[in-house]
């Protein structure tokens, strides 16, 4: 299969006005194979042609890079709270609110699709898969988006210690009752992840002409034993595939290493630093309450900071600090985080508010993002942070064709004022007429072309809706911790850790 985009402007990060064209783009198979005046030669009879009509935008794919698929079905679904008193409600062990393969199939697609409506080609799926995760579930997630057409990279975000150990203070104070729930043992071992990483990427790494792959997790440095993060980064490397890793995403978790003694006082980053596990291959997601100093260890890792704004803003866990980053030359990708606290999977919406939020930081504008940087994160971060940063987020010839074609007559882009502004302050994804992953056409002319989607949109409504009672029965029943937990979370706000990501007075 071959497409030819004809008369087309094309993204390109080093253009003055950051586009070239009208010109011709070649794509052949998975690749982009020609740029320019060779790109139309290369077309033959079964070539299909995109006329641009000079009015037309050729842009990069987005990558999400951070995304928890299991919380598809849960967009809206709950109030905004601090991170740990959210994960009580939103990411519960409880055994009934277990997916059937049918259901993770479902709430897999539901995003992909709407990723591939908006121009996302690349999502970074960080798959909590409760209680714990199965065959013939991991089964449903890589068919899904097997199906669906988008390109995925795929983890177990499986803790493997007990909840006592991954908060501070809670088991001070808790009730005998709740005291009793903290020291269950993780419902799945260490060894039994194992065997599910294994399955996953004996079956499913390389899938898809290479559009799967898979990934692993930690979920979090507090969250597993060292024992378990060793593994994972073995298998990192051994595979060369990503390490995710939630890293002082909230001012708990930077007051946890006071209060464990597991972490002598150093922070998450020193931590991981010191066990010899912060690499090039780490994705660091969230660093909201990260210091200069973890920020020096990030930089001389090569780690990649997954940057999610919007969910920062829906949880109140912080400001992350964009410049200190970016002047440290630490590559920023961007992601959702989740269905559940983005609440919509669209990357336009995250790229906006990265353009926006970090202009509560101060007066100096000279040190706010500018929108090409935003965009840079968009693609080429995305890229960095799926160790792909050779052959994806870029229009360059060889490399792998994920693309958006973006309609430039729409009220976004009329009348045409500035490339890097419109696409991060004007587009809403409402301007994305084409996508293509790995040299196929997935969406175009308002349809998802790879399956039906209204039926499984039609689907997702049946079933989710008849799940309704058991999430709320789930919901009722985690509510009797509600005051401890917010308890926790008080008194860890009133401890100093010399300084703050929070703008009020708290
Ligand atoms: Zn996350």
């Amino acid at each position: 299969m071959s497409i030819l985009f004809d008369d087309v402007l094309v993204y390109d990060r080093d253009a003055p006005s950051l586009a070239i064209g009208p010109t011709d783009v070649f794509v052949d198979g998975d690749r982009i194979a020609a740029i320019g005046l060779t790109a139309s030669a290369r077309a033959d009879r079964q070539t299909r042609i995109v006329h641009g009509g000079g009015e037309h935008l050729l842009v990069p794919g987005a990558i999400n890079a951070h995304f928890h698929s299991p919380a598809n079905h849960l967009k809206g679904s709950l109030p905004s709270l601090p991170l740990e008193l959210f994960m009580l409600y939103e990411s519960s062990a409880d055994p009934q609110l277990r997916p059937s393969p049918r259901e993770a199939y479902l709430r897999t697609s539901l995003a992909a699709m709407e990723m591939l409506r908006l121009g996302t080609t690349s999502v970074q799926d960080d798959a909590f898969l409760m209680p714990y995760p199965e065959p013939d579930v991991i089964d449903a997630v890589m068919s899904a988006y097997a199906d669906v057409g988008i390109r995925a990279a795929v983890a177990l975000d499986q803790p493997e210690i007990v909840e006592a150990d991954k908060l501070p203070f809670l088991d001070e104070f808790a009730s005998p009752e709740l005291s009793a729930v903290l020291h269950q043992s993780a419902p799945m071992a260490r060894n039994e992840l194992l065997e599910m990483y294994d399955y996953l990427i004996s079956s499913w790494h390389g899938a898809a002409d290479g559009r799967l792959t898979a990934a692993v997790s930690i979920s979090a440095p507090q969250r597993v034993s060292e024992e378990y993060f060793a593994e994972l980064d073995a298998l990192s490397a051994q595979h060369r595939i990503p390490l995710f890793a939630h890293i002082l995403e909230t001012k708990s978790q930077r007051v946890l290493a006071v209060a464990q003694p597991r972490f002598r006082g150093r922070s998450l980053v020193q931590y991981t630093s010191d066990l010899g596990l912060l690499s090039e291959r780490m994705n660091v997601i969230h660093a909201v309450w990260v210091d200069d100093p973890d920020l020096d260890l990030i930089a001389a890792s090569g780690a990649v900071v997954a940057h999610n704004p919007i969910s920062n803003l829906r949880l109140g866990s912080g400001v992350m600090p964009f410049r200190r980053m970016r002047d440290r030359g630490i590559p920023i990708a961007l992601g959702v985080d989740e269905a559940i606290c983005g609440d919509e999977v669209n990357m336009w919406g995250v790229a906006r508010m990265a353009g926006l939020i970090h202009n509560i930081e101060g007066f100096d504008s000279a040190s706010w993002p500018r929108a090409a940087e935003v965009l840079d994160c968009l693609w080429r971060g995305g890229a960095h942070a799926m160790l792909r940063a050779d052959e994806l987020g870029q229009i360059t010839v060889g490399c792998l064709a994920d693309l958006a074609l973006i309609d430039l007559r729409t009220a976004a882009f009329s009348p045409l004022n500035d490339i890097a502004g419109q696409l991060v302050y004007c587009e809403s994804g409402s301007s994305v007429v084409m996508t293509v992953v790995n040299g196929a056409v997935v969406f175009d002319d308002g349809r998802i072309t790879t399956v039906n989607e209204a039926a499984l949109l039609r689907e997702v409504r049946e079933v989710f809706a008849e799940k309704r009672e058991v999430i709320d029965q789930s919901r009722l029943r985690a509510g009797r911790w509600h005051e401890e937990y917010r308890e926790m979370v008080r008194r860890t706000a009133q401890v100093e850790v010399g300084m703050t990501r929070w703008i009020g007075e708290q």
